[in-house]
């Protein structure tokens, strides 16, 4: 959770004064709503990420989306193949921007132990990804650990990121539309 004071508000009688660019990325910060893509066993150390013993709920995360439109954090936790590689770049693709990539475990960030022709060895392959969880399986506090630097980075980018021509080069090299536009 963010501090108040990172938000550099100037308060006077009757009135606040911020910054936009920090106002906006505090209450996006407090307010992720992620999609769980979740296909193995990392999925079920996510679950127990969402009950109440780790309680995702005080990041205001307690709201899953399975609606990719309603979205702005991808959580792939587990194996994915290579059929299922497709799958995950259209779920991606249709998550309006701003949106963010949490790789959760070793399958999800290199295949894992899984070095065969079928599993995909590493979801950054197709789509990028913003922060890995390492593990196989990850404890819930190694998930929320990665759940929180998410947060440190939507806290602190930019206004304009998104429309970046870094940020769109980054897309072209995945061959992935932006749709900041
Ligand atoms: S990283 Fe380990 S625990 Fe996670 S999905 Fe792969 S095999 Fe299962």
């Amino acid at each position: 959770m963010g501090k108040i004071e990172d938000l550099q508000v100037i308060n006077g009688e009757g009135y606040q004064l911020g910054r936009l660019e920090k106002v906006v990325a505090a209450a996006r910060a407090n307010s992720v709503w992620p999609l769980p893509f979740a296909t193995s066993c990392c999925g079920i150390e996510y679950m127990a990420t969402m009950g109440s013993n780790y309680d995702l709920a005080r990041f205001g995360m307690e709201r899953m989306s399975f609606s990719p439109r309603q979205a702005d954090l991808l959580i792939v936790a587990g194996t994915i193949s290579k059929k299922l590689g497709p799958i995950l770049k259209q779920v991606y693709e249709q998550m309006a921007e701003p949106k963010w990539v949490l790789s959760v475990g070793a399958c999800a960030s290199s295949g894992g132990i899984f070095d065969t022709y079928s599993v995909l060895q590493g979801i950054d392959r197709v789509i990028p990804v913003d922060v890995y969880v390492p593990g196989c399986p990850p404890r819930p506090e190694q998930i929320i650990d990665g759940i929180m630097k998410i947060h440190d980075m939507v806290r602190n980018e930019p206004l304009r990121r998104r429309y970046s021509d870094e940020y769109k080069s980054l897309l072209n090299k995945y061959e992935i539309e932006g749709n900041a536009e």
